[in-house]
């Protein structure tokens, strides 16, 4: 499995790959911590309320964490603006310092980092091989990356007209809200962290309540790594914390990653208060899109990467299969063939391609849009079902002969089920890709330049991957959605933007004669 993912061009750290380089997991990691963060040092909830989290692969309790609500988060929002009072040790701090510091977070996480893969596929369960050679290295990568913007995120002088000089200043925000997912929990984080630390704001962080514990350490660390107290805040939380966060008028921005439903009330629970910043990272429906002249081992096996990766709980999913015609049916055979060879079952086995999906009620709705699938007329050619009886395993689902308007091509399914669906004319793929009310990513596997290029110009997606998929490896570039997949963009220097504001200063320049 390795091989396929270093094949399918996720361009990670090397030396991860090798199969001697993986140590072996710790299949019972201890939780040291699961209470809420703030200042840093470690508080029960105002309520007194606990909730659960569970092992995905089992269904059973892991730990009780604390559960915040709007109390909690005022007590942490009210430690963020403190720390970020002017004046204030973080500041005050050099911005190379801070730059420092999250290289000494992205040590620790180094350091810890088959603890913290172990935790992660406690938590959330994805296969360990995953969160050792994907999620803790990129969050790690995604830290050093920030830390060396720190001292970079430079203003400009210009060449204003009239007697006077002007520049402008590239000022934090302030106080953030960050909500992340459960899908990379850690991953989410780090793209969240680093690029709000690196410019000088404060933070006031949720992790999906499915799976806090990775976050929960994470914010021990950073208290080891030297961040003041106040600087980063994590309160976990389980259907009050989110909403508390972004209704709050002492929070200058807000960012989200998770469904479109729940960033449309975000965008107007901001509305509804102090017009807070927001940035949206939704769904997705993602199209691929396979010429006729392709290597069709590669392609196939591409695609299923697409989509098949991390249990198919990725917003940007290649969740629709475009294949053309001349090539259709033997794409479809060999897919399937593929899909049922796909290794489900125990996520801290090594040989294991496919772990559960994140809970119940997501295993839920996969099954019953496998159902409409099956009910609408899509040809099923792998899996359809539950996977075994115990944790929310799914699976791995092909469907063949998928049209347009069925759900299973419109809905964002957030599971194992590949739509394979067939085209004819170039121009006729761009119209169809486009069909959906999101645009976060598509792809084109093809030999031919020139098609590939023109279908760049036409596919309204935030990103493009030509003859790759999921390829994410570097921070250095940009990700973010069109149309209902989100506002704004993370990573690379474009994910700065989200949190800096600019100020313009201008001063007269009195001339000798004046
Ligand atoms: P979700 O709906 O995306 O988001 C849940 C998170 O949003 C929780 O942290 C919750 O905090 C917060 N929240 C809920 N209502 C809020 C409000 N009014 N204001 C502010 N925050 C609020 O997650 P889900 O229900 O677990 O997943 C549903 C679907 O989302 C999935 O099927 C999938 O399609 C999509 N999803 C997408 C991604 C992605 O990467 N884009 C990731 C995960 C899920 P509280 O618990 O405090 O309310
Ligand atoms: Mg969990």
């Amino acid at each position: 499995m390795l091989r396929a993912i270093i094949s399918s061009g996720l361009k990670l750290n090397k030396a991860a790959f090798s199969t001697a380089a993986l140590p072996a997991p710790n299949t019972n990691p201890e939780v040291l911590y699961t209470g809420i963060f703030i200042n840093n040092e470690w508080h029960k909830s105002a309520s007194g309320k606990v909730f659960k989290t569970l092992n995905p692969a089992t269904g059973e309790v892991i730990a009780e964490v604390q559960e915040g609500d709007k109390a909690d988060i005022d007590k942490a929002v009210a430690a963020a603006g403190n720390a970020f009072k002017f004046g204030s040790p973080w500041r005050r701090m050099d911005a190379s310092d801070r730059g420092v510091l999250l290289n000494r977070l992205a040590d620790l996480l180094e350091r810890d980092r088959t603890y913290l893969a172990s935790l992660e596929t406690l938590d959330n369960g994805k296969p360990y091989s995953m969160s050792y050679a994907v999620d803790v290295p990129g969050s790690i990568k995604t830290l050093r990356y920030y830390a060396g913007w720190a001292d970079k995120n430079s203003g400009q002088t210009i060449a204003a007209d009239g007697d006077f000089f002007v520049y402008t200043r590239h000022e934090p925000v302030g106080v953030c809200g960050q909500i992340i997912p459960w899908n990379f929990p850690l991953l989410m984080m780090a793209w969240k962290l680093g690029p709000a630390l690196a410019t000088g704001n404060t933070i006031v962080l949720k992790p999906a309540e499915q799976t806090p514990l990775t976050a929960l350490y994470v914010a021990q660390l950073a208290k080891e790594a030297g961040f003041p107290p106040g600087v980063i805040n994590i309160v976990p939380g389980f259907g009050q914390a989110g909403a508390a966060l972004v209704q709050h008028n002492a929070v200058d921005k807000v960012a989200f990653t998770g469904s479109t439903e729940v960033g449309k009330l975000i965008q107007e629970g901001s509305g509804k208060s102090n017009l807070k910043k927001v940035t949206l990272e939704l769904g997705g429906k993602s199209p691929n899109i396979i010429l006729g002249d392709v290597d069709l081992d590669y392609a196939v096996e591409q695609a299923h990467f697409g989509l098949f990766f991390n249990m198919g709980q990725c917003c940007c999913a290649g969740s629709r299969t475009f294949v053309e015609d001349s090539i259709y049916d033997e794409f479809v055979t060999r897919s399937a063939e593929r899909a049922k060879k796909r290794t489900v079952g125990n996520p801290f086995d090594l040989n294991i391609e496919q772990g559960p999906q994140i809970d119940d009620e997501q295993l839920g709705k996969i099954l019953s849009l496998i159902d409409s699938g099956k009910k609408q007329g899509a040809r099923l050619v792998a899996g359809g079902g539950r996977h075994g009886d115990r944790g929310y395993f799914v699976q791995p689902t092909v469907f063949a002969d998928v049209k347009d308007n069925m759900d299973i091509a419109r809905q964002e399914i957030f599971g194992p089920v590949q739509q394979i669906l067939r085209f004819k004319s170039l121009d006729e793929i761009i119209e169809r890709a486009n069909a959906t009310e999101y645009g976060l990513a598509s792809a084109i596997f093809t030999k031919d330049i020139d098609k590939a290029f023109y279908l760049v110009q036409g596919l309204r997606a935030g990103t493009v991957w030509i003859n790759t998929y999921n390829s994410f490896a570097t921070p250095q570039a940009p990700f973010g959605g069109y149309k209902m997949s989100g506002t704004g963009r993370e990573m690379g220097s474009y994910g700065l933007e989200a949190y800096t504001e600019v100020k313009t200063v201008i001063v007269r320049v009195l001339q000798k004669n004046s």
